[in-house]
């Protein structure tokens, strides 16, 4: 089998792992298997080399296409090929970086030690300098963690659920405690305590509606890893059932729900929320119709804000203001009181959702406009 057929199964096998925000058609306009076209927080979109080392694997995790117990075609790139092959990629302008993953073949460290081999090749022996997020495995050994951050822009471990319990439904190879929050913990303290990663971010992904999981209990795990470590964010990927699994006839998730989580999560990481602050219905999940943060602007009696006073605490609570603009709002101020909603306008304040909730010197806005 040629590498670039090999490349086509595994980047196939390696379909579940995220890298961006929202939900798109992934497909590469160049007729190459292993371009993934990530899309930023800002929505700039970054060509990828997405694949994985093998998709050998000895977990049984039962949403996975990859699990031990699913017959299909098993193989694996050795880290030359791979390496190789990215750079013919890379060379030719078609991607900007490399997002390597793999499948636990024999056991844990084996598989660090391929990947770590594959990207040292990549930046030792055959000079490239560009960005490289690597998966951390659960599992992995601190050594092998260290010497995977050394070479990385990014790593990430996918913690997969927010709790023990939820991902004993899911596996019962992998210990949440022990494989997995352990080692994001030590990737935290690594990177925090060493001046050897100076530009590295770690991140993480959840895989949502493969478990009995709400959505609160997914927010208050992703509260306590913002609230304890530098984690940048975290990722999540809408369950799909997959054919020969055990969850094969299991509804998929929602991508409306994942887009919501995506918005209540970047409340609490982005905007500093509390998680009390969050709405959730009575089976303690986000609404799929409203926005969560016009929803717990509707819960607070702050508002209205004044814009040329309020701390900004109370001006990113606002709908439609967000933390850049709410820090361009504080600047101008100092200087130039604001008078009308146009000069917020021009900030990139949302003002058709802000005006309800602010006055400007001492009016609202939005009873302006019927004097006008
Ligand atoms: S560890 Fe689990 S999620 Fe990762 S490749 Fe193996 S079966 Fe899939």
């Amino acid at each position: 089998m040629s590498t670039l057929e090999k490349i086509k199964i595994l980047n196939d096998s390696a379909q579940y792992d995220l890298c961006d925000y929202v939900n798109h058609n992934k497909s590469s306009q160049v007729n190459l298997p292993g371009i993934y076209h990530a899309i930023g927080h800002n929505g700039c979109k970054i060509p990828l080399f997405k694949t994985l080392l093998t998709n050998k694997c000895k977990n049984d995790c039962k949403y996975c296409i990859n699990q031990s117990r699913r017959n299909f075609q098993r193989l694996e790139l050795s880290p030359d090929e791979l390496a190789k092959a990215f750079l013919k990629y890379y060379n030719q302008g078609l991607v900007n970086g490399l997002f390597l993953s793999s499948g636990i073949d024999k056991d844990e460290d084996t598989t660090m030690e391929k990947t770590i081999e594959t990207i040292r090749l990549l930046r030792q022996d055959y000079g490239y300098d560009d960005y490289i997020h690597l998966k951390i495995v659960p599992g992995a050994s601190k050594d092998s963690i260290k010497r995977a951050m050394a070479l990385s822009n990014r790593v990430s471990i996918n913690i997969e659920s927010a709790t023990a319990s939820g991902l004993e439904e899911l596996s019962s190879t992998k210990d949440y405690n022990k494989d997995i929050l352990k080692r994001l913990h030590w990737i935290d303290s690594l990177h925090r305590k060493s001046t050897t990663y100076p530009n590295l971010t770690h991140t993480t992904q959840l895989i949502i509606g493969a478990n009995s999981e709400s959505d609160m209990e997914i927010l208050q795990r992703m509260e306590k890893i913002y609230n304890k470590t530098k984690l940048k964010r975290a990722y999540f990927s809408a369950f799909t059932p997959i054919r020969e699994t055990e969850l094969e006839s299991k509804t998929p998730c929602s991508t409306n729900r994942t887009t919501k989580l995506y918005n209540a999560d970047s409340l609490l990481n982005d905007y500093h929320f509390k998680l009390d602050e969050i709405i959730f219905d009575e089976n303690n999940q986000l609404s799929l119709s409203e926005d969560p943060k016009i929803l717990a602007a509707k819960n607070m009696d702050i508002f209205p804000v004044e814009i040329n006073t309020a701390p900004f605490v109370e001006l990113i609570r606002v709908p439609g203001i967000g933390v850049k603009s709410a820090r361009k709002i504080i600047s101008i101020r100092k200087n130039i009181p604001f008078t009308n909603k146009n000069e917020l306008k021009k900030l990139g304040v949302v003002v058709d959702r802000a005006e309800k909730y602010i006055k400007i010197a001492g009016a609202f806005q939005s009873q302006l406009d019927n004097f006008n």
